[in-house]
Formats: C-alpha cells, sequence, structure tokens
C-alpha cells in the first residue's frame, strides 16, 4: 500500500468536500482580551476574538495567572507521573475539594481534560452497571458520543430536549440499569436541557444521571457551578461533568458526585489511571479561577450585558441569530462555503475572529457562525462587530431583513 497517497487522498477528500480545517494562529495578550495578534499571511494583526470559550476572559485573571506562574516556581513544570505513580500533588487534591465543594456533591475526580472525563466518565460508569442501557440526547457533544461507543453498552438517542420521547424510551427499558447522559447548554444551538423533568423522569424509572455542564460552569449559578445550580437541581443530578478550560480558562475536566461513584471511576477508568496527572500549576490556577468565580458576580453579570448589546445589535441589523437564553449567539449561514468565506472576510477586512462552525460539528444546512460575546467585549465592539457582519453579507449577498431573533432552523 502506498499510505502517503492513501493519507493524501483523504485530505483531498475533506477538502473536496470543504471540511479541511485551516487554524488561524493567534498569539492572545493577557491584560489586553479579547484582542489578540493574528500572525497572518501578511504578517501579525491586531485583531478582536468573538468565538473563545474563554468564556469570561480567566485565563488572564491576575489571580488566575499569579496562582500559575507561583505553582510552576515552587513545585515546578509538571505532575511527575500518573495519579497512582508520584502525580497525585496537593494542588490537584485541594481542586478536587473545591470542584466538590462547588457542586456539594461528596467527591469530584479531574480529568486531563472535559474530553477526557465524558469518555472516561461514561464509558466507566455504563461499563460497571451489568446491562445497562445509555440513553443519550441526539445532540450530545463527540466526547459523550465516545463514552456512549467505548462503553459498549446497548444505547438509544432520545430526540433533543424531548421529555416525552425520553420517557417513552425509559419505560420500554424496562427494570435494568439504566443511565440518561445529556447537556445543560448545547454547546452550538445555546440552548437549555429540560433538566428538572429529566430528573422526574430518572426518579421514576430509577435511571443514573450524568450531566455535561461544559459550557454553563463559571456562568450560571450564585456560585457559578451551572444550570443545574441556577435552577436548584444538583442533588437530584448523580453525576455533574464540566470542564475548567472554558470559564474557568484553564485546563482540565473532572466528575462531581456521590464517594461511591466517583472512587469506582477513580478505580476503573483508563483514561484516569493510565494518563499523567495535571500540572500542579494548572490545578492551583483551576482553583483560583473556581474560587474567584464562586463569589465574584461581576464577570457573569459583565457577560450577560455582552451577550444582550450584542444580540441586539445583530438582530437590529438583521442577521439571523438563533434564539437561545444563553450567551452562546449562534448567526446562520446555512452553506459550508458561504460560512467560510464570512469569516474569512471578517478576519481579513476587519479583524475580527470567527471561526466557521461547519459539519459534523453541526448539521449541513445549518453552518454558522457561533459568537460568544464575554464581559471585555464592550459596546464599542459590539457596534464594529454588527457593522463588519453587515457589510460581509452583502459583499457575499447573504439574506438580511428585518428578521426577528428567530430559532428557525431545521435540523432534519
Ligand atoms: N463537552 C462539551 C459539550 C464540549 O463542548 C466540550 C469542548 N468543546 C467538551 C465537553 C470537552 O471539554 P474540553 O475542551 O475541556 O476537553
Amino acid at each position: 500500500m502506498d499510505y502517503l497517497a492513501h493519507f493524501e487522498s483523504t485530505l483531498h477528500a475533506l477538502k473536496d468536500e470543504r471540511r479541511y480545517r485551516v487554524f488561524a494562529t493567534l498569539e492572545r495578550q493577557a491584560g489586553r482580551f479579547p484582542r489578540a495578534t493574528w500572525n497572518s499571511p501578511h504578517g501579525p494583526r491586531d485583531i478582536v476574538i468573538w468565538c473563545s470559550n474563554d468564556y469570561l476572559g480567566m485565563g488572564q485573571h491576575p489571580a488566575v495567572v499569579d496562582a500559575m506562574c507561583e505553582t510552576a516556581r515552587t513545585t515546578g513544570a509538571g505532575a511527575g507521573g500518573t495519579r497512582n505513580i508520584s502525580g497525585t500533588h496537593r494542588a490537584i487534591i485541594a481542586l478536587e475539594d473545591e470542584l466538590a465543594d462547588l457542586h456539594g456533591k461528596e467527591a469530584a475526580l479531574v480529568f486531563t481534560s472535559g474530553y477526557v472525563s465524558n469518555l472516561a466518565g461514561i464509558s466507566t460508569i455504563a461499563k460497571l452497571l451489568p446491562n445497562c442501557l445509555i440513553l443519550s440526547d441526539a445532540l450530545n457533544h463527540n466526547s459523550m458520543i465516545e463514552g456512549v461507543r467505548t462503553a459498549g453498552r446497548d444505547k438509544v438517542i432520545w430526540r433533543h430536549n424531548d421529555l416525552a420521547h425520553l420517557e417513552e424510551l425509559l419505560a420500554r427499558a424496562g427494570s435494568r440499569p439504566k443511565l440518561i447522559v445529556f447537556e445543560s447548554v448545547y454547546s452550538m444551538d445555546g440552548d437549555v436541557a429540560p433538566i428538572a423533568g429529566i430528573c422526574d423522569l430518572a426518579e421514576r424509572y430509577n435511571a443514573m444521571t450524568y450531566i455535561d455542564e461544559v459550557h454553563a460552569v463559571g456562568m450560571y449559578g450564585p456560585r457559578g457551578a451551572g444550570i443545574a445550580e441556577r435552577e436548584g437541581l444538583m442533588d437530584r443530578i448523580d453525576v455533574i461533568e464540566g470542564t475548567l478550560a472554558k470559564a474557568y480558562g484553564t485546563l482540565g475536566g473532572y466528575i462531581a458526585g456521590k464517594r461511591m461513584v466517583i472512587d469506582a471511576v477513580r478505580s476503573h477508568a483508563p483514561g484516569f489511571i493510565f494518563t499523567t496527572a495535571l500540572p500542579p500549576a494548572i490545578a492551583a490556577a483551576a482553583t483560583a479561577s473556581i474560587a474567584h468565580l464562586k463569589v465574584s458576580q461581576a464577570e457573569r453579570a459583565g457577560q450577560q450585558v455582552a451577550v444582550s448589546a450584542t444580540r441586539e445589535a445583530l438582530v437590529a441589523a438583521g442577521l439571523q441569530v438563533m434564539a437561545t437564553d444563553t450567551h452562546i449567539v449562534p448567526v446562520v449561514v446555512g452553506d459550508p462555503d458561504l460560512c467560510k468565506q464570512a469569516s474569512d472576510l471578517l478576519l481579513e477586512q476587519y479583524g475580527i475572529y470567527i471561526q466557521p462552525i461547519n459539519y459534523p460539528t453541526v448539521p449541513r444546512g445549518t453552518e454558522r457562525l457561533r459568537i460568544t460575546p464575554g464581559p471585555f467585549h464592550d459596546q464599542a465592539l459590539v457596534d464594529e462587530l454588527a457593522r463588519a457582519m453587515v457589510s460581509v453579507w452583502q459583499i457575499l449577498g447573504l439574506p438580511l431583513g428585518d428578521s426577528a431573533d428567530t430559532n428557525a432552523v431545521p435540523y432534519n
């Protein structure tokens, strides 16, 4: 076999389908978020990032940066091993204690990313439950889908946020063990799960619940513990999963729950056992970020102001903004080429960076620019964004109307 030719043909196929990814090389500058330098083909350019998942700018917060630097200076750069083999340092235990407290749970377990938390958490829990049926929301993130696959258990997909469908599937499952996996804020549409209804059904049909709050922790609830906290539901959910890489601005992921469940995952999950622990500096930075956002409301409030201002400006400009109640503001383009072109024009002509979101991340025909305003996007930046998007829409002949805030994006 000509191996190189084979790989080349797979890349050609991606390019033909307009799915080949090109990454912009950026340099973020602490203290200047959301401004950054883009390493453009014509040299460095000052740009504004509108699609970051460092949602609250905590990656540049002095308390977080100081914790990282000071810890690296005192403990060294790496963890030194897996958790089992010398890698369980004090900073990671402090982080797990902080996370358990955040969610009001008995215990928490930290992984190297949110992705790994889902992969390891879901697969291990389902594998440990004999004959478990996994019920997975249709829009779950790839990390959850991989967790479900790796479990090797039976699975059924329930229509996105459809409680009646979930109930039908639960009723059909009988008395076997059941694990319901879902998100709170869905990352690409920005809509929110009916968590209370899911908990009601889980209790009625004796199922376990596993929620991904990756796009909610830090940002919702009085202490930033997520949507379940905001709705007073944390104690009705068995496992809460989150990331330290988005609103908390660092790196890593975790699950929190009853000590017995967390200990079982700790003791059985290959994705936890056979990999090096997070460095102490990152653990300390994440702990500082969580501790800050537990008490400070300023970042959450600032984000909500920026989200409302952005949404209002874009809707007033006639752009097709999907209706959401969260900080995720998707503007639908509906075509992969046009979406890429819109993104390129915004960056090249206006210094505005919004990565296009195409299939398979979202269904074909719903390609979009996913805008994530944060506390550092002020009104001047919002106005600049709206003006630039209108110009780009006009250049590309994309529809601009007196569109209301609409959710008219079909999924099937
Ligand atoms: N869950 C969801 C819903 C996500 O969107 C993501 C990342 N985009 C993850 C999990 C993975 O989190 P991390 O980036 O920390 O690996």
